[in-house]
């Protein structure tokens, strides 16, 4: 770290690959990325990265949202704490996960960015 620190500056990044601090190293008109675990990034590569890094965080809360909604409502079935309040949770749940779902599914590429680059 005190290496990375003498040759970059810590960035708003955190590294997509270890969750460390990601540290802005310029060469010239270059400008990398690098975290304290030797993970290293061109602007690019960090950027498709990162789509993808959220592309999956996106799907896996919407699965995670699903999943608790079936969850209240096996609890509801099987007459588990308050049914009533349990399947409001659980339309609740389905306005918000429909709704994280059209958001994911339309959801561009940053205007100009080409991905695998
Ligand atoms: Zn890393």
């Amino acid at each position: 770290m005190e290496r990375l620190l003498s040759v970059g500056t810590p960035s708003v990044f955190s590294c997509p690959d270890c969750g460390g601090v990601l540290f802005e190293l310029k060469d010239g008109d270059t400008v990398r990325y690098r975290c304290h675990t030797g993970h290293a990034f061109s602007l690019r590569s960090l950027a498709s990265t990162q789509e993808q890094v959220t592309d999956e965080a996106l799907w896996t809360g919407l699965r995670a949202l699903h999943e608790k909604e079936a969850m209240l409502r096996h609890l509801a079935a099987a007459q588990i704490g308050d049914p009533r309040g349990l399947l409001e949770e659980a339309d609740e749940l389905a306005t918000v996960s429909e709704k994280l779902r059209r958001l994911t599914e339309k959801a561009p590429a940053p205007r100009g960015f080409v991905r695998g680059n």
